[in-house]
């Protein structure tokens, strides 16, 4: 018999543990709307730190495990099995758990870069299909309402056909030689064991891809990029530039970097179509500047009379107060509960909570990382980036 839809859905999770640099922002977007209850966890590579951990967030001594392995047994086990498990580890090992995870059934939603290969993203998407699983990625910027505006605008054909994309995701934290941003999460990502072939690009650059597609509605086609190692001895860039054409006729500009010195969290896009332009920065998230071309500029105020469903649908609290960071992630979260609970409901999900990325957004992020590593490699030529 189907569960009711209003329960809380059950949360686990793995990685995330004691100090790490992204766990907190997944435990607190998933408080916000009251959708889930964390009751299990691996959430550390050290199994006795994360149990003490666990016990400190309230999870029950025997739904805290050693590893994902054990948590994956056990939970299948329990009529109260997890509804959804967060992957919340370094890159490397994305591929192994989340494959594992939707192997045994469950819904999960993954860290970014999905996997550190072209193969496994193309497997684990493969896996899902397979599996019918819900399977999210953390692109949390495509959480915010005045993104979903913007994109809600380009689909209505407001800026006309979509002719150019800049998009940037700029940080200085690696500006030095050792990085200096002092978090646990900084060491590894240069590493290219742990993080995967790129730096830059695959720890910034694919959210700066996913806010252009989600937001103009292409896929990238094509690649020519220009990736530098900055800093001496590095094994990886840290500093990327990326050209690209897209399927439905734009043409874009991506920018991802760890040594834009100064610079703490310089995410923005700007979008120019036949008929005028938007621009958004992260740091500003309750502002959508409209150019219409022959007219005023404007800046779009979230949840404003005349938005679009698609903005208010997740805009929260009315507007003049400022949303953030973690009410974005909280509609990223939020969406996948509802596409979850409407399948334990066994009705189909509002289609306004399906702008989640999905795993098939995972894999293109991936194969357009391994593109402009290819483009880069053979002097900045185009590269296919289709999936
Ligand atoms: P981190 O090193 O700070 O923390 C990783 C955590 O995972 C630690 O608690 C560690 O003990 C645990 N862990 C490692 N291997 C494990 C395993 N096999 N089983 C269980 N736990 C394990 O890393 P971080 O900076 O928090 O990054 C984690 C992931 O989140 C990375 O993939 C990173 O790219 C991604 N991230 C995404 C965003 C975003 O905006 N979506 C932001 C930051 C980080």
């Amino acid at each position: 018999m189907a569960e009711s839809p209003a329960r809380r859905l059950r949360l686990g999770m793995v990685g995330g543990g004691t100090g790490s640099l992204i766990g907190d922002s997944h435990r607190i977007a998933t408080r916000l709307d009251e959708r889930y209850e964390l009751v299990a966890g691996a959430l550390d590579i050290d199994p006795e730190r994360g149990k003490r951990f666990a016990a400190t967030l309230g999870i029950a001594p025997d739904r805290a495990y050693d590893d994902y392995r054990q948590m994956i047994e056990r939970e299948q086990a329990r009529p109260d099995g997890c509804d959804l498990v967060t992957v919340a580890t370094p890159n490397n090992t994305h591929f192994e758990i989340a494959h594992a995870l939707v192997q045994g059934g469950f819904n999960v939603l993954c860290e970014k870069p999905l996997t550190t290969r072209v193969e496994d993203a193309f497997a684990l998407a493969k896996a899902v299909r397979d599996r019918d699983v819900v399977f999210a990625v953390m692109y949390g910027y495509t959480g915010y309402p005045l993104v979903r505006e913007a994109r809600a605008m380009v689909a209505a054909g407001e800026l006309g056909a979509v002719r150019v994309v800049q998009t940037e995701f700029l940080h200085g934290f690696m500006a030095g030689p050792s990085g200096q941003s002092g978090a646990q999460g900084g060491v590894w990502r240069l590493d290219p064991s742990i993080q995967g072939r790129s730096f830059a690009l695959a720890d910034v650059g694919t959210h700066a891809l996913f806010l252009a597609s989600f937001i103009i509605g292409q896929q990238v086609a094509e690649v020519a990029a220009d990736l530098h190692r900055f800093v001496p001895g590095r094994e990886l860039d840290d500093n990327a530039h990326v050209l690209m054409r897209f399927d439905g006729g734009a043409k874009g500009m991506l920018w991802a970097s760890g040594v834009a010195a100064g610079v703490t969290h310089g995410h923005r896009i700007r979008v120019f179509g036949e008929r005028g332009g938007l621009e958004w920065h992260q740091s500003r998230p309750n502002e959508l500047i409209y150019l219409p071309q022959n007219g005023r500029p404007q800046v779009i105020e979230r949840d404003a009379p005349g938005l679009s469903a698609a903005s208010r649908f997740r805009s929260r609290i009315s507007a003049g107060h400022p949303g953030g960071y973690f009410e974005a992630w909280a509609n990223v979260y939020s969406d996948v509960a509802d596409a979850i609970a409407a399948r334990i409901a066994g009705k189909p999900a509002d289609p306004l909570a399906l702008q989640f990325p999905t795993v098939g957004d995972g894999a293109r992020g991936v194969k357009f990382v391994d593109a402009a590593l290819a483009s880069a490699q053979q002097g900045g030529g185009w590269v296919d980036a289709r999936v």
